[in-house]
């Protein structure tokens, strides 16, 4: 039978990436995101790959939402060998001007959200002596930039996550490990840009290219399908004793 991989945020970007190749592999995907065209983006991939879908709209910033999208892909497979947390949001703005509910909604998003699904999960991964684990957190949950102060801080908080989760995780065959990406071209960074060049007082371009491609040592952006591929060897079973990593694939920013 084939195994399970639910992955928040699977509609878009890095999320995307990631369900197409679990899909590659044949996996079944339980599908999420916020795009009014999530449920046609989750069939096409289910479609071309030929594998079992499910595509749930649950707002991750609702804890019972979370409940139910984990209770309905259980329902419809059976079980959940890989969990993704990858979902995110960003927001831009030196600290003084920072909007305390954009703090509440990134803190919400890209931490809270990896413990609900967890949480929601755990019993059965347990209860099967398997699961894989992985929260898409950031090169930012090893370094700060400025003007990123509640993103920061989730991601450091989702490193923190990781390590406790691949611990506990530990008797029971489930790993837990973060995947910290440098700077990869998808919506959520195109969108940063106006905010950035604001910020910083500088061209769009200029902020590809010095706050960007700047902390890059290899200066590209990270392809969607490396961040992928990754996500599929810690899933894999030869993957089992690595635990509650935090997996740096950032073209050299965090080397330095
Ligand atoms: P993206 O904007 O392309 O995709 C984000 C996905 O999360 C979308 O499907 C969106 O619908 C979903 N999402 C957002 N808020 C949600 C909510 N409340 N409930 C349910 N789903 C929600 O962004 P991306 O660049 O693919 O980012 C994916 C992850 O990778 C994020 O956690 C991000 O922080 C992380 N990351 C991105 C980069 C980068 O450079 N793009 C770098 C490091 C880490």
């Amino acid at each position: 039978m084939s195994k399970t991989a639910l992955i928040t945020g699977s509609t878009s970007g890095i999320g995307l990436g990631i369900a197409r190749a679990f899909a590659a592999q044949g996996y079944n995907i339980a599908f999420n995101g916020l795009e009014a065209n999530g449920a046609e983006i989750a069939k096409q991939v289910a479609d071309e790959f030929e594998v079992k879908y499910s595509f749930s709209p649950a707002n991750l910033m609702q804890p019972d939402a979370i409940r139910t999208m984990v209770a309905d892909a259980i329902k419809t497979f059976g079980t959940i060998e890989v969990l993704v947390n990858n979902a995110g949001i960003q927001f831009v703005a030196p600290i003084d001007e920072f909007p305390e509910e954009k703090w509440d909604a990134i803190i919400s998003v890209n931490l809270s959200a990896a413990f609900h699904v967890t949480k929601a999960v755990w019993p059965g991964m347990k209860a099967n002596k398997f699961g894989r684990i992985i929260n898409i957190a950031s090169a930012h949950g090893l370094r700060a930039s400025e003007f990123k102060s509640a993103y920061v801080a989730a991601k450091h908080g989702l490193v923190g996550f990781t390590k406790t989760i691949g611990l506990e995780g530990a008797p029971f065959g489930i790993t837990c490990n973060a995947i910290c990406p440098g700077y990869v071209d998808t919506p959520l960074v195109e969108q940063q840009i106006p905010a950035q060049a604001k910020a910083h007082n500088m061209t769009e371009k200029e902020v590809v290219e010095k706050i960007f491609l700047e902390r890059h040592a290899v200066k590209e952006f990270i392809p969607v399908e490396l961040l992928a591929q990754t996500a599929v060897f810690l899933a894999s079973d030869l993957a089992g004793t690595i635990t509650g990593i935090a997996m740096p694939v950032d073209a050299g920013w965090t080397a330095q």
